[in-house]
């Protein structure tokens, strides 16, 4: 992998390009931006790049022997840190410190990836502080992050910060057509889905996900005619460990974010991110309130929030599904004036989606 072929960050390559042009290289960078576009990957080349024996137009040759052991991942000048278990611990912050000691082995730079750094542990943070004050010569640290929040702003301040932005659908898109061969209206479909994160649209390629997301939101597209006992059933047989259901649960966002979409642009389906679905999009659209649309978001955020605390799940998804029901067909005020206050006593936490 090359810088060249990086989809979908053609200014952020500019600008690193433009920094090696010029030899002006900071000895630490922050990327930041969500998960899949991008980031780590971005670093990983940029290692290679610094440390290529042939390259001379800003990018790796992908052919010599530092590239190539860049590439299989056992470059002696290039280490990666990620977090062992839920942190970044500072026994490898330690670690990392003890190896600035020393010169590159084998490249002009060592480079240190600190990959998901919002996972610092506090001490680990400031340790790595430390180094990022007196960097030694010939090193590159480069930390990548969602976001700056849950950084220390010292640490974010000796950084380069560079913000990736989420790559576009038509970019997902030709990527998947080209690297596996799907028809274009599938990956088309995929990529919307994936909301701009390309290791999502990688995920997406398993026709698991499509099906359970298919399963959701068929439950829910007809939420307008079902009976109490139909969603009850629906509840029972809504399986999966939290990971699942936390996806299941953005499913269910995207559903929610579609019908809003359709409420206020009634003709313009091409903004929907489950395009495939557009007819059910617009039958429960116009079933529903829009104000009544944004109250089952915030529930569902609510439920999401809630799962980390080990709340009974099965009557989470009951009272979100009955909310659901009661405002697609109309028994608004009643069955909402009473369900917060039941959601309260069932999940055992406080939960805030008005009446
Ligand atoms: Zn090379």
């Amino acid at each position: 992998m090359s810088f060249a072929e990086i989809i979908g960050q053609s200014r952020i390559i500019r600008l690193l390009r433009r920094a090696l042009a010029q030899d002006l290289l900071p000895h630490a960078f922050l990327f930041t931006g969500m998960e899949g576009v991008g980031k780590k990957l971005t670093a990983l080349t940029l290692a290679k790049v610094v440390n290529c024996q042939e390259g001379a137009s800003g990018d790796c040759c992908d052919r010599c022997i530092s590239c190539r052991k860049a590439a299989s991942g056992n470059h002696p000048d290039i280490d990666v840190i990620e977090r062992e278990g839920p942190f970044i611990k500072i026994e490898q912050i330690r670690a990392l410190k003890h190896r600035l000691r020393f010169k590159p082995l084998e490249g002009r730079y060592r480079v240190t990836v600190i990959s998901n750094s919002q996972y610092l542990k506090v001490e680990a943070a400031n340790a790595l502080l430390k180094v990022l004050e007196e960097p030694p010569e010939n090193n590159l640290i480069i930390l990548t992050a969602f976001e700056t929040t849950g950084l220390l702003p010292t640490i974010v301040s000796r950084c380069l910060h560079l913000s990736f932005q989420p790559l576009a659908t038509v970019e997902i898109s030709a990527h998947l057509c080209k690297t596996h061969s799907i028809a274009p209206e599938r990956a088309a479909v995929i990529a919307r889905l994936a909301g701009g994160s390309l290791s999502r649209a990688m995920a997406l390629l398993d026709e698991k996900q499509i099906s359970r997301r298919n399963w959701i939101l068929e439950t829910v597209a007809e939420i307008h005619k079902s009976r109490i006992p139909d969603l009850l059933a629906a509840t029972n047989s809504w399986k999966g460990d939290n990971l699942d259901l936390q996806q299941d649960l953005e499913w269910l966002k995207t559903w929610i974010r579609d019908l809003l979409v359709q409420q206020f642009e009634a003709t313009e389906s091409v903004g929907l991110l489950n395009s495939d679905l557009a007819d059910k999009v617009e039958t429960l659209a116009s079933h529903m309130k829009s104000h009544h649309l944004l109250q089952i978001f915030d529930l569902v955020c609510t439920v999401q929030e809630a799962i980390g605390y080990n709340v009974n799940r099965r009557l989470s998804l009951e009272t979100l599904l009955l909310l659901f029901c009661a405002r697609a067909t109309g028994q608004a005020t009643q069955a909402g004036a009473d369900l917060p206050m039941v959601a309260r006593e069932r999940f055992g936490w406080p939960v805030r989606f008005g009446g």
